[in-house]
């Protein structure tokens, strides 16, 4: 029958018209030839394979550069910032004490 013929045939868990040729790793479930792939040694299913492939990839860099990196960066951007502001700040304060005297004074 109809009903149980999917017990016998296993079916990809994306596309149920086809027939399951490979078991993800990572979540157990079946899948058709176009939707693993093979890492390692095993078969995945993309978001197993995404999964896996994630914490692998940042590793490579310290946890607290994860965690900090971004605002590490944003203070940096403040930081420098400031520091142009404050010598733009400097240099029109120079520019501005330079003025003869009476020109403050309200000789025009
Ligand atoms: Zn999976
Ligand atoms: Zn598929």
């Amino acid at each position: 029958m109809s009903t149980n013929s999917w017990l016998r045939r296993a079916r990809c868990a994306v596309h149920t018209e086809r027939e399951a040729s490979a078991q993800c790793r990572g979540c157990g479930r079946l899948f058709c030839r176009e939707c693993v792939t093979e890492s390692e040694g095993a078969v995945f299913c993309s978001p197993c394979l995404a999964a896996r492939t994630a914490p692998l990839r940042s590793s490579a860099a310290p946890s607290w550069v994860r965690r900090w990196g971004g605002q590490a960066l944003a203070l940096a951007g403040l930081v420098s910032g400031l520091a142009i502001f404050f010598a733009l700040f400097l240099l029109l304060l120079s520019a501005v004490m330079s003025y003869p005297a009476q020109y403050w004074m309200g000789g025009r």
